[in-house]
């Protein structure tokens, strides 16, 4: 017969409560935080696990090259066919829909750089899965899609570069901030069309020097028209560039919305 083992004095049994409940371990409270969309505690993520599994995720059918969802029916990509882009091959995460679309607001407008760890995490798993998928050779160099100084000015900061900067980490990839420049500030792209709105871009990037890398991964928040995307392509290309991939934390699947 198995000996009964003492049970715990009711002071014991409090104290061992308390523990459990009141007193958590150290990291919990240096890193308690509440998840940006539902508030609940999300711990060491900006975005609690539920949510971020609710996201909006991409379809998996889409344009390898600009990453847009395509129907069932659909071969070819409407718009690759209608306006081949610079750049040969795009990364995405999220579909540009609520809520992903909120978290980037916030992130871009509201200063939450505190998301810029979470976007790159999620990214670079995109990055490597569309890599070994594609069986391209790795990227050599991220560089962010520049600001003008004038808006990096009004705005503090540019939200391409911090998500590049956390995806340089996560791939282990260097990333340089002035091999890219914005030299002219374009008007805002929203209200133009198609055609004006990739006008608008000619002359607005410029790599100060020749490239010493032949694959660059070029970082931007969300992929809209993919216009300025292409033009910086472009000057990559011509820079030295034989290969240029795009990583994007959203796409918009919605070719009637889009904003550059
Ligand atoms: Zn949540
Ligand atoms: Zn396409």
């Amino acid at each position: 017969m198995t000996p009964s083992l003492p049970q715990p004095s009711l002071a014991q049994r409090l104290t061992t409560w308390c523990r459990a409940r009141l007193v958590r371990p150290a990291t919990d409270v240096l890193l308690a935080q509440s998840c940006a969309l539902c508030q609940l505690p999300s711990h060491a993520t900006p975005v609690c696990a539920a949510c971020a599994q609710d996201l909006p995720r991409l379809t998996p059918t889409r344009c390898a090259q600009c990453a847009l969802p395509l129907s069932s029916d659909q071969s070819t990509c409407p718009d690759c066919a209608r306006q081949r882009p610079n750049f040969d091959a795009t990364y995405a995460v999220w579909a540009y829909d609520f809520p992903i679309d909120r978290l980037i607001r916030d992130f871009k407008y509201g200063h939450h750089l505190y998301l810029g760890g979470f976007f790159a995490e999620h990214l670079a798993h995109a990055v490597e899965a569309g890599l070994m998928a594609s069986g391209q050779a790795r990227p050599e160099l991220i560089v962010p899609m520049p600001l003008h100084p004038n808006r990096l000015r009004t705005r503090g900061f540019n939200q391409a570069a911090e998500i590049a900067r956390h995806l340089a980490k996560e791939l282990d990839i260097p990333c340089a901030f002035d091999t890219l420049i914005r030299v002219h500030d374009t008007p805002p792209q929203a209200g133009l069309h198609r055609d004006e709105r990739w006008r608008n871009l000619v002359g607005a990037f410029a790599c100060p020097k020749p490239l010493t890398v032949k694959r660059v991964l070029l970082v931007d928040d969300v992929l809209t028209t993919g216009a300025s995307l292409s033009a910086c392509a472009d000057v990559l290309h011509r820079a030295g560039a034989s290969w240029v991939d795009v990583a994007a934390v959203a796409r918009t699947p919605d070719t009637s919305a889009r904003k550059s």
